[in-house]
């Protein structure tokens, strides 16, 4: 019998989440059954869509029932294995959840080769928030040589890739992120066209300098008092791939008041925009082995950099998770579990 420690929702948050709403626990694992294996955790991935599966209110996906483990993406060894295909080794991507050891069904479980990348990329840049900008960028954002895009939490896994996808295709990039160091790093490191801090008192006039040809696509990470500045300076025919809102995870909703929506409208219906959402999981069908294929290349010939965030032990993962949100990780947030 192996244990796993795991951490599990304790209670819904209100608001910005606390420690008391996770608990840590310990539970007796039964041996794999046939066509299934023991993983043990080696990266938890820590996301910002966790905050929405806290919540019981209706998403694209179920949340975490109270008393069940936090969901999450992992990177973890095979130790036992009665799946096909799969050897004790392995290194495997999985969705163990906020655990250090999962009995879980060996089929679809993708195996890592560690000769090829860094496996903690898996979760990141060659990984999930790596193909949310890929796919968002590439299929509503419809980059074209000489526009502008705008993305902010732009030093973070998803606006960092979206920002240097679009440089690739002859984009002008602007980077919005919080603080001086993630601003330095995306305009000196990444080699983004411009980086505002969206926490200066003057940013809507700072962006406003720094697109003087206005947007065409403004890369929709963040919601919030960003995308206010930004709508405004958005051109005819701008696209805006909506793929987060994170400014507004802890307060549920905008506010009702004052109704902006009739003026949101018009500046749709005025400038012919495109505001399209998306979940990356509708593209992978279509076009995950070219993100593989692509995003490889890219990081081979050091078009895409990246940056890793990594917390050590399961136990720092409730903290670690809620500074991201606070944007206090700096590149893509990574608990070391094993
Ligand atoms: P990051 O690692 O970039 O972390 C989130 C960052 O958001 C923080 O570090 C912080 O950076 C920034 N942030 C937080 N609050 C605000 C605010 N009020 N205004 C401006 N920036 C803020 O996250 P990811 O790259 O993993 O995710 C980015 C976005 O993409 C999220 O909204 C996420 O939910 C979304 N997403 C959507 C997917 C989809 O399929 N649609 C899939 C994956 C992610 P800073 O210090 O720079 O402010």
């Amino acid at each position: 019998m192996v244990a796993s420690t795991q951490i599990v929702l304790a209670s819904r948050p209100e608001g910005v989440p606390t420690a008391a709403n996770f608990r840590t626990e310990s539970a007796e694992l039964p041996p794999p059954g046939d066509g299934q294996v023991l993983l043990r955790t080696l990266y938890l991935s820590l996301d910002p869509y966790m905050r929405g599966r806290m919540s019981a209110a209706k998403s694209y996906a179920a949340p975490v029932e109270v008393g069940a483990v936090m969901v999450g993406g992992t990177v973890s060894e095979v130790l036992e294995s009665r799946a096909p295909g799969l050897s004790k080794g392995d290194v495997v991507q999985s969705h163990s959840g906020w655990q250090t050891h999962q009995v879980t069904r060996g089929k679809g479980l993708r195996v890592l080769d560690p000769d090829r990348a860094p496996v903690s990329t898996a979760l990141g840049v060659l990984g999930m928030p790596g193909f949310t900008a890929y796919s968002g960028l590439l299929r509503i954002g419809r980059p074209a040589r000489g526009e502008t895009l705008v993305v902010a939490a732009a030093s973070g896994p998803v606006g960092s890739a979206v920002g240097q996808i679009a440089r690739i295709e002859g984009v002008r990039a602007v980077g919005v992120a919080g603080g001086p160091k993630k601003v330095a790093y995306l305009r000196d490191e990444l080699g983004f066209d411009a980086a505002i801090d969206h926490r200066d008192p003057d940013f809507a006039a700072r962006l406003r300098e720094a697109v003087p040809d206005g947007i065409d696509i403004y890369f929709e990470n963040v919601g919030g008092a960003v995308a206010e500045a930004v709508y405004p300076l958005l051109n005819t025919y701008a696209r805006v791939p909506v793929c987060g809102l994170i400014a507004d995870y802890n307060t549920g909703n905008a506010p009702e008041e004052p109704n902006r929506l009739p003026a949101f409208y018009s500046r749709i219906l005025t400038r012919s925009l495109t505001v399209r959402g998306f979940i990356q999981t509708e593209f992978v069908d279509e076009m995950y082995d070219d993100f593989l294929t692509d995003m490889s290349g890219w990081i081979a010939e050091g078009r895409v950099k990246y940056r890793e965030d990594v917390v050590d032990g399961l136990e720092q993962a409730p903290e670690a998770f809620m500074g991201l949100l606070e944007g206090r990780n700096f590149g893509k947030l990574l608990v070391r579990v094993g």
